[in-house]
């Protein structure tokens, strides 16, 4: 808990798919003084909130911007857990795009048949973000945007809001200037940077970043999802994401 009515943003994983220099996937921990949300759940998910001294049982809402499993394979761990390991009995919800109930269930029974088929002790509720309609958990309010990334089915990135703070998260996309408006006046924006120069299809380059910079209306940006060519880039004027990095949303410092 922040304390202070803001919110902490701490980054468990920050690279793209492929777990570059040992950084675990996507996954963000924001903490508000009554609330705490997971801002998708990569694969090893468990692992890195161990690593950074956080409990799962705190999590209220794990809000996934879309269904590739850097971004959700660590739901069923999740889950897992649980049922197993630290038995939850406060409730849990899970937002996301269309499909996040059933593709969470296939992949859990895939990977973990008997314990999917289980019964749950606490109360697990899938809602499927729609634009314009927030989701409210204690004092966050999550609102999902559309973005272009995957070819099937639908992308989001969220603003996050809480205590007069905001955050907008691009999750995976393409640059797109709607980017621009979306993050125009966030305290923290979290955009994605898979690659420096390097074609990605689907994905920013830090090029698109850079091009536009005059025009970005954020007061601060945090570049992550990095990939091999980003993690290799020394000496850019802008911030980069790493595992462990937690940052104050709404001020310069990092803790
Ligand atoms: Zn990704």
């Amino acid at each position: 808990m922040t304390g202070s009515g803001g919110m902490t943003l701490t980054c468990l994983g920050t690279s793209d798919a492929f777990g570059v220099g040992g950084r675990h996937c996507a996954g963000y921990l924001l903490e508000t003084e009554h609330g705490r949300a997971l801002l998708d759940a990569g694969p090893s998910i468990l692992a890195s909130l161990e690593r950074n001294g956080r409990s799962a049982a705190e999590i209220d809402v794990v809000a996934v911007s879309h269904l590739h499993g850097d971004h959700f394979a660590g739901i069923p761990f999740l889950l897992l857990k649980f049922t197993y390991e630290e038995r939850r009995s406060r409730p849990l919800v899970i937002v996301g795009p269309p499909e996040i109930e059933s593709r969470t269930r296939e992949l859990y029974r895939a990977l973990y048949r008997e314990a999917s088929s289980a019964p749950l002790a606490f109360d697990l509720r899938f809602v499927e973000a729609l634009p314009g309609e927030p989701v409210e958990v204690a004092d966050l309010r999550l609102e999902a945007f559309d973005v272009p990334h995957v070819s099937q089915g639908r992308s989001f990135g969220f603003r996050a809001t809480s205590g007069g703070k905001s955050l907008v998260y691009s999750g995976d996309t393409e640059w797109t200037d709607d980017l621009l408006r979306r993050s125009s006046g966030a305290d923290l924006f979290l955009c994605e940077c898979t690659s420096f120069e390097g074609e990605v299809p689907g994905h920013v380059r830090w090029r698109d970043v850079d091009l536009r910079r005059s025009r970005l209306e954020c007061r601060q940006l945090l570049l992550t999802h990095l990939g091999r060519e980003m993690r290799g880039k020394a000496g850019l004027p802008d911030r980069l994401a790493d595992d462990g990095l937690a940052v104050v949303v709404g001020s310069n410092r990092a803790d």
